[in-house]
């Protein structure tokens, strides 16, 4: 019996990959990898192994979910090193819970190997210090656009001293724009939107929550950074405060602020 790696491809730049990664990549005799993976990391794989795409390609899926599982408990008992490479972080949007569960229920012996999540490369793309003391208390990792049952995003978590990293924002910035607005939060509220985020093909716009619905799209894959902290005059954003009654949260004052 070998052993599944949950490995964390990082957002795209090669070099941003663990060691650890990169000598399983060398050993692997199978790897099952999503479409995020990019052909640069794809090259770091053993030539001897066998490489599956299990990801999506224009909202077809190649593989169910449950098939993925399954492949991936067959291939354990053929293979020693089995890698489910996934971009970013495995535990991040990455679906690695239902795996875990499947490995865990047919008793085969697997290990998570963290990369960098999407979040954290947009944010050094851009230069963001997510965790600002002078703007921001809490980071919230979410997305609306998923189909999700029961686990809807809540809004209402977003306050103006939180950074909101969303991910999977979809072309539709006006509904994004729409929600933030429902939140509360206000129209100079900063935003920046990230695309292919460390990789070679990366923009980086920086908005605000007035602009947000006609900027131009950016292609997937994109990220949002929502906040405070999401502006390159932070320290001048931050001195604006004001206390919404309607919802009792501090939300920054209406300062002109780009
Ligand atoms: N497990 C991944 C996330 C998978 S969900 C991680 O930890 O990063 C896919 C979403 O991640 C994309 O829709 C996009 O919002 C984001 N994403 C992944 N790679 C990205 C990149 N290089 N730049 C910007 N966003 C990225």
């Amino acid at each position: 019996m070998g052993k599944v790696y949950l490995v964390g491809a990082g957002p795209g730049d090669p070099e941003l990959l663990t060691v650890k990664a990169a000598r399983l990549l060398a050993q692997a005799g199978i790897v099952f990898h999503d479409s995020l993976v990019s052909g640069e990391i794809l090259r770091l794989v053993n030539r001897d192994a066998e490489v599956i795409d299990v990801g999506k390609r224009c909202g077809h899926k190649l593989l169910t979910q449950e098939e993925i599982n399954s492949l991936l408990v067959s291939a354990a008992a053929k293979n020693e090193v089995v890698i489910r490479l996934k971009g970013g972080d495995p535990l991040i949007f990455g679906r690695a819970g239902e795996e875990i569960e499947a490995l865990r229920n047919a008793s085969v012996d697997f290990e998570i190997v963290p990369g960098i999540t999407a979040a954290l490369g947009a944010a050094a793309a851009a230069g963001i210090s997510l965790t600002d003391r002078r703007a921001v208390s809490q980071i919230v990792i979410s997305t609306f656009s998923r189909g999700t049952e029961g686990a809807s995003m809540d809004w209402g978590a977003i306050t103006s001293t939180t950074t909101l990293a969303l991910y999977m924002p979809g072309p539709d910035y006006a509904e994004v724009a729409h929600r933030l607005r429902e939140g509360g939060l206000p129209e100079d509220l900063p935003c920046v939107i990230v695309s292919n985020a460390t990789g070679a093909e990366q923009q980086i716009r920086w908005t605000n929550l007035a602009r947000l619905a006609t900027e131009e799209k950016l292609p997937a894959p994109a990220l949002m950074i929502v906040g405070r902290v999401a502006s390159q005059r932070v320290q001048e954003i931050s001195k604006a405060f004001w206390r919404n009654e309607a919802n009792e949260r501090i939300v920054p004052r209406n300062a002109a602020v780009s």
